[in-house]
């Protein structure tokens, strides 16, 4: 008989009561070191007072009107974000997937409205992720997700990963745009190295393609930057956003320049809920904190932290961890050993993280984590090293 909750997920047999920064408890009282934040969701870490006092401020007050009126916090958040990023405007969304969403049907509607309407075509990049609606499943491209739903929506081609001359090779008169992650995230942590962003930048404007970065997972401050492609100095034409925006808050963004926008009229793109007041003054509280002095500049610094102390465990256990990729709080560890391995090592230690692609382990703690949650990872990774060790030579 089937579940009452359809049975979509493999989940790890364990509920949690609540949460304290970086930490998540049980109802028994077993307290986890969360170094998942629900998949780079929990920005700010479980109950942060900031976000508990706005949200429950405001659900004595407004929850949801409709985007038929202004809502004032939708207008606060948009220009805090364009004031922050690249962007002239943005769309509110309640996912990743309705962000990148959002993200194609702006470009395709840019070209179309400067009268190229066979332009619609989007380039990805292989083992990348955009998320499991229809649209975001074909620019995602993997066979074992798509399988089984029908014909895959058209108009995407992909190309292997850091591979300029093959993205040159596939753009053509029908190309709307480039998306990509600028670190892949299920797809383990891969960084798209900053020189070839700047020259798929370049390229973009040399042929009239918009750029757009998928900033679900890499944005909002996890690499020690609101946005990863700042670190290549680079402006793309449009950036979806969602996870850490809302702090735990389901909520997402569509960032764009006036004129990725520009064919974006009244009627054409709508959202229910997205932009709601509830989810909106969340995010601005997530903002608060995010854009406060040295927070980021905090991110990066416990970042390296992090990344040093586990290339010790790596020199130490060569044979699980082979090496470190990642910036800021968004940091994968290539296992030689298998990742699902590691995973439950470290389950076994109370430290929660995620698995990825190519034999890679997650690490996306909150970014309010300090030096003390360092040392408590460390510690604990150490132990759950040595037992894999023990268990893999057995
Ligand atoms: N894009 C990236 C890079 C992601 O990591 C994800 C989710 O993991 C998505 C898009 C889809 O986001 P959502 O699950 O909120 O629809």
């Amino acid at each position: 008989m089937i579940e009452s909750v359809l049975p979509v997920y493999n989940r790890t047999d364990i509920a949690f009561d609540h949460g304290e920064g970086p930490w998540l408890v049980t109802g028994d009282g077993r307290r986890f070191l969360d170094f998942a934040s629900g998949v780079a969701v929990n920005s700010l870490g479980h109950a942060h007072p900031h976000l508990v006092k706005t949200l429950t401020e405001q659900a004595q007050k407004l929850w949801h009107t409709s985007n038929l009126y202004h809502i004032s916090g939708q207008e606060k958040l948009a220009q805090r974000l364009v004031a922050a990023s690249f962007a002239d405007t943005v769309f509110f969304t309640n996912s990743g997937s309705e962000s990148i969403e959002c993200a194609i049907k702006m470009a395709r509607k840019y070209h179309t409205h400067r009268g190229k309407a066979d332009c619609f075509e989007i380039i990805t990049l292989e083992n990348a992720f955009h998320g499991r609606t229809l649209a975001a499943l074909a620019a995602t491209g993997r066979e074992n997700y798509l399988e089984g739903f029908g014909p895959v929506s058209p108009g995407f081609v992909q190309v292997p990963f850091a591979d300029m001359a093959a993205l040159e090779s596939v753009m053509t008169s029908a190309t709307a745009g480039v998306l990509l992650e600028p670190i892949q995230g299920e797809g383990g942590v891969r960084p798209v190295p900053s020189d070839m962003l700047r020259k798929i930048r370049g390229l973009c404007d040399e042929r009239g393609v918009l750029l757009i970065v998928d900033e679900v997972q890499s944005g909002m401050g996890r690499t020690g930057k609101l946005f990863a492609y700042e670190w290549a100095d680079i402006e793309p034409d449009i950036v979806a956003t969602a996870k850490g925006i809302g702090g735990g808050f389901p909520m997402g963004a569509c960032l764009a320049t006036e004129a990725a926008a520009s064919g974006m009229t009244a009627g054409t793109h709508g959202s229910t809920f997205g932009g709601n007041p509830l989810a909106m003054a969340v995010g601005n509280a997530v903002l608060d904190v995010l854009l406060e002095p040295g927070f980021l500049e905090k991110v990066v610094s416990t970042g390296l932290r992090l990344r040093q102390s586990v290339a010790m465990i790596s020199d130490q256990y060569p044979e699980i961890i082979e090496g470190i990729q990642g910036e800021g709080l968004f940091l994968g560890l290539r296992c030689q050993c298998p990742n699902v391995g590691l995973v439950q090592a470290l389950y076994n230690e109370r430290v929660l993280s995620v698995g990825a692609a190519n034999n890679t382990v997650r690490l996306l703690p909150p970014l309010i984590i300090d030096e003390s949650h360092v040392e408590e990872l460390i510690s604990r990774m150490t132990k759950a090293c040595k037992v894999l060790k023990a268990q893999n030579s057995a």
